[in-house]
Formats: structure tokens, C-alpha cells, sequence
């Protein structure tokens, strides 16, 4: 297969990536025939999953405008994926113009296609850097000139850190975020969970080690309530998607009680 003229040189067009497999289950088309076939399975599978994938993007818009309405002024969206239709910046900034929002992926097409959405849009950039070296995560941020770490952040980490291993401490990385946020700053957090489907868990699990060289790490309430160690938990605490403070029926996406996600934020005293 040729490389496309969106793919960035270098792109592995030989294994399915997370980024683009969950574009391809958003009906975006930055993706690859590898990519669309893994979604394809996983939809064999669990034939919602394109409704989970929606619930959670409207999580993320919702916890947006929350976080905008505690006065956050600028946000780091780590693990943002491939710009899809209600970007960050286009929900803050509809709020505020003056918000900043700096996306971070260590999708190289994740990156690249943010870059070219936001020509010409000085208050947004987009870094490739990995969500496991924080320390050097950060150091590309401040580098940037983006984001003012004496101010509060608005920190997203919605649905990437289960696609870190149990191996890669995913709680740890989010503390050691937090070590170097001001007061204020909030952190929003999904992540899959086995809680209310346990047996379409495993079998996720197992499609995503088949199809792509990153797993897919499915935590109980427990683990992924642990990920907000350190942070106050807000109003309705950490809960299936579609019950996270929902604005509308529209986001009613799911059957609450039979979600894959739970989501919550944190708020840093
Ligand atoms: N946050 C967006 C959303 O919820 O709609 C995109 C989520 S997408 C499922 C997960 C993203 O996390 C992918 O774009 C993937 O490349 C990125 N990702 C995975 N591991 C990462 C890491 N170690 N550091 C930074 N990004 C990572």
C-alpha cells in the first residue's frame, strides 16, 4: 500500500494503531486498511463499540466546558488522538478565544493532522511526546511556551492510559503530572473498564493483542479510581460515561449500566 499524502513519512503502515483504529471507529479517514480491519473486529465482537467511542468523545466536550466554567484557561490534552469532529480547542475556544490548548500524541498521523488543523491558530499547537517519560513529556510543554505551569491546567487524559500496562504505572505518571501542576488545575480521566461487562472486556483485550503492538489494559472501578490519588474528586465522582454530568439526551450514547468506559475529574488543591 502506497503511503498517503497525509501519512507522515515513516508512519508503520503494517500494524493497526490505537489512533487510528478508534478514527476508523468514528468514521474518520485517517486510518489504513489494517486499522479499519481491526475495528471491524472489534465491532464483530462487541457490536457497540462505536457508540462507546461516542459516548466518550462526548464525555470529553462535557468535561470541557466543566473545566472552562472553573476558569481554566489552558489545556493539555495528552493521548489526544486524530482531530475528529469537537475538538478541544473548538469547544474551549467557542467558550473563551483566549484559551490554550496544546495536544500531545505519540501518534506521528495523531500529530501531524492536528499540526494542519491548527494553522493559523496561535493559542493551539500539537507535540508528539509519550505519556510514560513525564518528565521529558513536560519539558517539550514548557518548551513550547504554550502552557504557563504557574497558572492551573486543564489536564486531559481521556482514554489513553489503558493503553498502558499495568508495567508502565499509569497511576504513577498521572501523579508525577500532577507534582508540577499549580493549585486549580483539574485532571479528566477515562479509561475501559471490565466492571459491568467483564466477559466483551476480555474479549477486547484479547483482539487488541492480535491486531496492534500496543495492548489494551481494561481496570476495575478500583484501579482507574486509584488514578485520581492525590486529586478531589468532583461531583458524580468516577462513573460510567454516559452518567458524567450529562447535558442532554444526546448524550445519552450508552445504556447506563452497561458502559465500557467510567470517567471522572479531579481537582487539584
Ligand atoms: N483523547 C482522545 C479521545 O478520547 O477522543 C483520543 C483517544 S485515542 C483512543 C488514544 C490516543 O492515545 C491515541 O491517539 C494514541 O496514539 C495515544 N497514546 C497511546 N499511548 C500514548 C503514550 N504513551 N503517550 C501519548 N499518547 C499515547
Amino acid at each position: 500500500m502506497n503511503r498517503p499524502p497525509w501519512a507522515p513519512e515513516g508512519v508503520d503502515m503494517r500494524h493497526a494503531s490505537p489512533a487510528r483504529m478508534y478514527d476508523a471507529l468514528l468514521g474518520g479517514s485517517h486510518n489504513f486498511e489494517i486499522d479499519r480491519k481491526a475495528a471491524e473486529m472489534g465491532k464483530k465482537l462487541v457490536p457497540d463499540l462505536p457508540r462507546l467511542a461516542l459516548s466518550n468523545r462526548a464525555f470529553l466536550r462535557r468535561a470541557v466546558r466543566y473545566l472552562a466554567d472553573q476558569g481554566i484557561r489552558q489545556f493539555l490534552d495528552i493521548g489526544s488522538g486524530i482531530p475528529t469532529a469537537g475538538n478541544v480547542h473548538e469547544v474551549a475556544q467557542a467558550i473563551d478565544p483566549d484559551i490554550r490548548v496544546l495536544y500531545v500524541d505519540i501518534d506521528p498521523v495523531a500529530v501531524a493532522h492536528s499540526a494542519i488543523i491548527l494553522r493559523g491558530n496561535a493559542n493551539a499547537a500539537a507535540l508528539e511526546a509519550d505519556l510514560r517519560r513525564p518528565s521529558e513529556l513536560l519539558a517539550e510543554v514548557g518548551a513550547t511556551g504554550l502552557i504557563d505551569f504557574t497558572r492551573p491546567v486543564g489536564l486531559l487524559l481521556v482514554a489513553v492510559l489503558h493503553l498502558l500496562s499495568d508495567a508502565d504505572s499509569p497511576a504513577e505518571r498521572v501523579a508525577e503530572l500532577r507534582a508540577e501542576l499549580a493549585a486549580g488545575s483539574h485532571v479528566a480521566i477515562s479509561h475501559l473498564s471490565s466492571a459491568s461487562r467483564p466477559e466483551d472486556a476480555a474479549r477486547l483485550g484479547a483482539n487488541a493483542a492480535n491486531v496492534s503492538r500496543v495492548g489494551i489494559h481494561f481496570r476495575d472501578r478500583r484501579g482507574i479510581t486509584a488514578m485520581f490519588e492525590g486529586w478531589d474528586l468532583v461531583e458524580p465522582g468516577v462513573v460510567e460515561l454516559p452518567l458524567w454530568r450529562p447535558e442532554s439526551e444526546r448524550d445519552r450514547h450508552e445504556q447506563p449500566g452497561r458502559s465500557l468506559g467510567l470517567a471522572g475529574v479531579g481537582r487539584k488543591s
